[in-house]
């Protein structure tokens, strides 16, 4: 049996997408089964992926210099990697703040909303730097497959992965791919 191993992580998103691949129950037990090796995931053990990792699934855009910085190790180290859901595929709801100035963005999130009272944004070092532009991961480094779907679903994970571990190169059609 081949083995593939598996590293994700999430930047700019909302951690549905990881929810997502949650959903497919069972199916998880089945493809590790087949071979699939969960190393390093936020549902897991959230680390940084090894050297020659077989597939790097990346859900969320790319906002900041940390979110970059995960990008890029994930591109240096895994052999093909993945975008998951809108966020990643497109950037997504992400880059609505695309048109506001960060400094006016981060007033209203922590300093102005009408429930905070002596609000400050939070700075230091282990907190990331919003970069000008908020991005979809293509943007940043090469990516191999896309997975669209806000978030997409399990069904379509599913796929993509048993493609993989048969050793197929991954097709999604039909009601599984899906921009929603
Ligand atoms: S694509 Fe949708 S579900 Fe996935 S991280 Fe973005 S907002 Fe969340």
């Amino acid at each position: 049996m081949n083995k593939v191993t598996l590293a994700s992580d999430w930047l700019e998103g909302c951690a549905g997408c990881h929810m997502s691949l949650l959903d497919m129950d069972e199916r998880i037990i089945e493809l590790v089964q087949m071979g699939l090796v969960l190393t390093a995931t936020p549902i897991t053990d959230l680390k940084i992926p090894a050297f020659d990792t077989d597939l790097g699934v990346i859900e969320g855009a790319v906002a900041t210099d940390h979110q970059l910085e995960v990008a890029k190790l994930y591109r240096e180290r895994c052999k093909v990697l993945v975008a998951l859901g809108d966020c990643a595929v497109f950037g997504g709801i992400n880059t609505m703040r695309n048109w506001i100035p960060i400094e006016e963005l981060l007033r209203r999130g922590y300093v102005t909303t009408e429930t905070t009272v002596d609000g400050k944004i939070p700075k230091g070092p282990g907190i990331g730097t919003h970069l000008p532009r908020c991005m979809a991961l293509n943007e940043v480094v090469k990516v191999d497959f896309f997975i669209p779907g806000c978030p997409p679903s399990a069904d379509a994970i599913y796929q993509v992965l048993k493609d993989v571990l048969e050793g197929k190169t991954p097709k999604l059609e039909g009601k599984l791919l899906s921009y929603e």
